[in-house]
């Protein structure tokens, strides 16, 4: 296994901790540290970058972003059992490395950041897609940071990136696509992880766009796409037929098939039919 710093292998930093893997904190541990540097790496360049990352757990890929160069590390990490490893890090890279006890739900990360900002996590999935919603609507845009490098179960990456036409297309496409380009850099078999996790995962690379990529109320294109997919095998004249009682000429006007599904419809469209209706 590489040794990226002089820290101990994460295996005997876990034995020593006690770090015994609980699920009900998605504590799903990557010790290898080419692996946690090969996701610090797709994160872009670090070297000037405040990064925030959620869930370091033991440290693995904590480790492999301050290797890369990363100037500030804001770690979030719910379970205190986690702290002492996490010290030994801070210790090894004097003043970079920033410990917060706490729900990533909860701290204001942002508040303690300087730009540019990277996010970099292994997140937990049972708080991953709620976290990326969240970095995804902001009050203002563009948001506190320049992208997100986020390890998901599989699946739920493919949302992420997919594209009309697919089965996984849906509201987490649009709102990713929307003010943001996001690609897949890396997959991960269960046995990457300890413990094994039951599904394939995935890194997802978001790089923020400065603007949407085609103009629309967020709030309006939000109502719409959430109604659309919320019945996504209705044609869109019956699906939609809350929003405007005369929805299919608003469908026509902008040159959408009123007699169309949900998931034909491109990011372009939506966004078209959100101004139409703002
Ligand atoms: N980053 C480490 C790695 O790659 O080995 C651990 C990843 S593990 C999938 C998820 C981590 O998130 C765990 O350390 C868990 O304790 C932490 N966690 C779970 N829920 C959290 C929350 N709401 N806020 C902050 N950390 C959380």
């Amino acid at each position: 296994m590489a040794t990226i710093d002089r820290l101990p292998p994460l295996r005997e930093v876990i034995a020593a901790h006690d770090l015994v893997a609980r699920r009900q904190l998605g504590q799903n541990f990557l010790l290898d540290l080419n692996l946690t540097a090969r996701i610090a790496r797709a994160a872009g360049d670090l070297s000037g970058c405040d990064v925030l990352e959620v869930g370091p757990g033991p440290g693995g890929l904590t480790r492999g972003l301050l290797a890369e160069g990363a100037r500030h590390v804001l770690a979030v990490e719910k379970d205190s059992r986690c702290l002492p490893a996490l010290a030994e890090i801070a210790a090894a890279y004097p003043g970079r490395l920033e410990v917060v006890h706490g729900d990533a739900l909860e701290v204001d990360s942002a508040a303690r950041l300087k730009a540019p900002v990277r996010v970099v996590a292994n997140l937990p999935y049972n708080v991953g897609t709620e976290l990326l919603v969240r970095w995804l609507t902001p009050a203002q845009w563009p948001p506190f940071w320049e992208s997100l490098t986020l390890m998901f179960q599989k699946e739920v990456a493919e949302r992420i990136v997919a594209r009309p036409g697919t089965r996984a297309y849906g509201r987490l496409a649009l709102l990713a696509q929307w003010r943001a380009d996001p690609k897949i850099v890396l997959t991960l078999p269960p046995e990457a992880f300890t413990p094994a996790p039951k599904v394939h995962s995935a890194v997802v690379h978001l790089t923020r766009l400065d603007s949407p990529r085609f103009p629309a109320d967020p709030a309006v294109l939000q109502r719409v796409t959430a109604t659309a997919f919320n019945q996504r095998r209705k044609m869109l004249r019956a699906s939609l037929r809350g929003l405007a009682p005369d929805i299919e000429d608003r469908l026509r006007a902008v040159g959408i098939d009123p007699t169309a599904r949900a998931e034909e419809i491109p990011l372009e469209g939506f966004c078209a039919l959100a101004r139409e209706l703002a």
